[in-house]
């Protein structure tokens, strides 16, 4: 990872005290990725329960101390949001660092994208938490950060049911727009990621727009729309743009939804809309669909949060 891209100043001081004689954990893990594991944990003071992010400084021999750094930091960047996950505390032990968040107690929206019909999101469902997605997305632009890893399972819910309201996590693969210069170190996930970082071109708040085009797709018809038996016909799918908005799939959703995605999956990025002109587009600005605009600008939160690691194999990608 090039460290030159990592932003390396945080407002918030790790604690070095110890973690568990202010948190108990609690049941078991809310999460895993390759280098961190999520676990929901109480306050002892409060009661309040947190979900603790735990992070290992070392990763395959090397240290990444500074990606962590730039995760914290991206998050401070981003604490205006409602609908960024808030960063309540951090600690930090020889091995570890500890980021204690508010706790989205509705999981992944994976899980409802993945759902039987009865359990799935409805249209309705979808505009409201697209339009919440966007003003989280939005917010991020305008402090010139680009997440880069949105996915399903990045994005959160307050609670499941009834829908709560939605929280972006994981800014592991973050950056500030300015400092982007290593673009072939950063690669999300295969079935999420947009054509120019398959392609080594430059990479912008426009690919995140990219994202929200795969999410909404998803959400609405629980297919994931580039994803191939491997993962190079899935980068062949993405650099082609091999879309369907097939009948089957799309039964019972709007035009106005599909051409809301077409508006987005776009290969050239610089003709994608971005997130304030998604907000404008008839599909979510509709009044009966809709919630007001300002309660994703108005309230304050205290930090921000988390996220790990990165980088995929990009030899697949040399041979196209
Ligand atoms: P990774 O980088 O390993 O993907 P994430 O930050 O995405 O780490 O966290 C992994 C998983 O842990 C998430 O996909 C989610 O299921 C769960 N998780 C993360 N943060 C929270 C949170 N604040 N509240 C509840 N669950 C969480
Ligand atoms: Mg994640």
């Amino acid at each position: 990872m090039a460290k030159s891209c990592l932003v390396s100043r945080t407002q918030t001081v790790p604690r070095e005290d110890p973690f568990l004689s202010s948190y108990r954990l609690l049941g078991k893990e809310l999460g895993r990725g390759k280098f961190a594991v999520v676990r929901k944990c109480v306050e002892l003071g409060s009661g309040k329960e947190y979900a603790a992010k735990f992070l290992r400084k070392r990763r395959k021999g090397e240290d990444c101390r500074s990606n962590i750094i730039n995760e914290i930091a991206i998050l401070e960047m981003a604490r205006f949001s409602p609908y960024v996950v808030d960063l309540h505390e951090v600690y930090e032990t020889n091995n570890e660092i500890i980021l204690v968040m508010e706790y989205a107690a509705g999981g992944e929206i994976f899980e409802q994208c993945v759902a039987d019909q009865d359990e799935a999101f409805t249209e309705k469902d979808v505009v409201r938490l697209i339009r919440q997605i966007l003003q989280g997305v939005l917010h991020l632009h305008t402090c010139n950060v680009v997440h880069l890893d949105l996915k399903p399972q990045n994005i959160l819910l307050t609670s499941s049911n009834p829908l709560g309201d939605i929280r972006i996590v994981d800014f592991g693969l973050s950056r500030r727009v300015d400092t982007i210069k290593e673009v072939r170190e950063i690669l999300g996930t295969p079935e999420y990621v947009a054509p120019e970082v398959l392609n080594y071109e430059p990479i912008s708040t426009a690919t995140d727009m990219w994202s929200v085009g795969v999410l909404a797709y998803v959400m609405l018809t629980g297919v994931s729309p580039f994803q191939g038996e491997t993962k190079q016909e899935t980068f062949l799918n993405i650099s082609q743009v091999n879309i369907q908005y097939g009948q089957e799939d799309f039964e019972g959703i709007s035009d106005l939804a599909i051409d809301f995605i077409k508006s987005l999956l776009i290969k050239n990025p610089r003709k994608r809309i971005r997130a304030d002109q998604c907000l404008k587009h008839p599909w979510l600005s509709s009044p009966i669909e809709s919630e007001p605009l300002e309660e994703a600008t108005i309230e304050k939160k205290e930090s921000e949060v988390e996220a790990p690691e990165v980088t995929e194999e990009l030899v697949l990608l040399a041979s196209y």
